[in-house]
Parts: C-alpha cells; structure tokens; sequence
C-alpha cells in the first residue's frame, strides 16, 4: 500500500472508522517526498535505533523501518492501533507502543528498547505539544539527534538571533543543550486535513559539552528566564523583578563588569553574554 496516496488512506481510516483529531494534532501526511526526506536527513542506519512519536497511518514509521535498525513508534489515538497493524504488516524492527508520549520515562524507555544502538528521535510531531515534547527529548540527554517537523513559527524561534522577535529562552535553552539547523520547509497542501499553519523540519544535534563554560547551569537558567520575564524592560528591571535573591544594585554591578550598556535588553545577549553575567552574578554573591 502507498502510505502516502491520499485516496488509499482515505479508503483504509473509512474502513476502520477513523475520525482525525483536531485536538491531538492529526494532520497525515500525503506527499511522498516529504517523509522520505525526513528519513534520509536523520542520518540513520543499521546501528540507530530511532524514536518516532505519533506514526499516524505509519508513512513516516515505514521510511525509518527501512533504513534504521530498530523504530519504536508511541502513538496516542488506539483507535489507529488496527490501521498501524494493517500498514506496518511485515515490517519486523517496528514496535508500536500506545499512550502519551508526555508521560514515559524516555531514558528507561531507550536502555530498554535500543541497547547497542545509537538513539535518535525522528518524527512529524502533533503541534499541540511541541515544545513540551521537544523539551522532554532534550532533557532525556540521550538522543544523538532529534530531528522533526514542527510549526515554521516554533522551528524559527528555536533557531533565531539574538535581538530578534523570534529570540527567546527556549531559544538559549535549545541553543545551550543542542546545535540547531532548519533543514527545508513543508507546505500545508502536504497534509490531510490541512494545517492551518506552515511547518519545518529541523534537526538538534545533541552538544557534548555546552556551548560556553558557566559556573552554575541552574542558575543560568534562572537569569535567562528573569531576562525574558518582561521583555519590554530593561535587563537590569526585567532581572530586579525575575531573578529572586538579587537586589538592583548588584545586578547594575554585574551588568557593568561583563561591559554591558546598563540599558541593555535581555533579548540582545547572546549565549555567552548569558553566561558571563551569571558568573558576575555569582562572584558578586555574599
Ligand atoms: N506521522 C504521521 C504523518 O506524518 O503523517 C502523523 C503525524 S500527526 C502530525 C501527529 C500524530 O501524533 C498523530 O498520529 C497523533 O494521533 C499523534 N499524537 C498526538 N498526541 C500524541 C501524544 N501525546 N503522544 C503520542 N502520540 C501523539
């Protein structure tokens, strides 16, 4: 069956009383490029086992059974449990679990399925939990890579330059833990039912070590959310208010020994600017 011909898949969900699902993002693909690409950028072979979430009718899951050693699929909707079995017929280093994908343990889920192999993740993922379920991936620690397909909105931010709208603390936080890079955009005409908005794949290749040394990761994070907290303020009023424990005049202090304009916004650091006030931050500590 061509997983990707949309008469054949209307055909095969009417036969088993499928509905899509607004609310669990449900939008299948049906341009056969698309997962094919997908695939072939995730870098895969007989050596990775490979994480999917949502397989859908399994177009995707298919294109990675075929090139990786093993594929663990986790779908929410069991209603698509008999169309899965149907589609994915023969194809025997795909396991299919079902449930939500927020609620495994992904570590224990990847010594248990993929020993010996090098974990990665690859799916078209349903856009009501990007970034819960991007951040679960990244803090899980133990995939190589992650590459999907997520809103053109979400995959800008997590790629964006300092200064920009689109720059944010997700931004630092995938930036921190990972090497972002848009890979090539999908139309909504690639979908049934169409999204409402655009989509782009991009792939995060796991950093060994982060990008600049900081002596407090925890606290880091805690001055670049304080940063973001009120965006239209000033860092050192964005920070007054969002990062517990300091008062105005030792973050002036910290600002100004890392030679930043004390006007400065927290949306015009960069990574290492990040870093470098926390360590002023910490050194000026009582
Ligand atoms: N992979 C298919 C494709 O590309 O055509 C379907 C992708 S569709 C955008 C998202 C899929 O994720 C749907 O099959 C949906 O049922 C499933 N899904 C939604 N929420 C989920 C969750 N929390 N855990 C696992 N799967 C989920």
């Amino acid at each position: 069956m061509d997983l990707c011909n949309i008469h054949q898949i209307k055909e095969l969900l009417a036969r088993h009383g499928f509905r899509f699902s607004k609310s669990m993002g449900q939008n299948f693909l049906v341009a056969p490029w698309v997962p094919r690409r997908i695939a072939e950028e995730a870098g895969l072979d007989s050596g990775t086992g490979v994480l999917e979430v949502g397989p859908g009718v399994g177009c995707l899951t298919e294109q990675l059974a075929l090139r990786a050693g093993k594929v663990l699929s986790i779908e929410l909707d069991k209603t698509l449990k008999p169309v899965l079995e149907e589609t994915l017929h023969g194809l025997d280093n795909v396991r299919l679990l079902f449930g939500d994908v927020l609620k495994f343990n992904l570590p224990e889920l990847v010594r248990g399925h993929f020993s010996g192999l090098r974990p990665v993740v690859c799916a078209n993922l349903p856009y009501n939990i990007t970034s819960p379920v991007l951040t679960a991936f990244i803090e899980a620690g133990c995939f190589d890579t992650i590459t999907v397909m997520i809103q053109r909105e979400v995959a800008r931010r997590i790629c964006a330059m300092p200064g920009s709208d689109d720059y944010g603390s997700f931004t630092v936080y995938a930036n921190w833990h990972t090497e972002p890079k848009i890979l090539f955009d999908v139309s909504p005409g690639c979908f049934i039912p169409q999204p409402k908005v655009s989509s782009t794949v991009i792939r995060l290749k796991k950093r060994n070590s982060p990008p600049v040394p900081v002596g407090s990761e925890k606290m880091f994070f805690k001055v670049v959310r304080g940063a973001f907290s009120q965006r239209r303020k000033t860092l050192k009023n964005a920070l007054a208010s969002g990062l517990e424990g300091f008062d105005k005049e030792r973050i002036e202090k910290a600002i100004s020994a890392c030679g930043l304009d004390p006007r400065v916004r927290g949306e015009n650091l960069g990574i290492g600017e990040f870093a470098a006030l926390t360590d002023a931050l910490i050194s000026l500590s009582p």
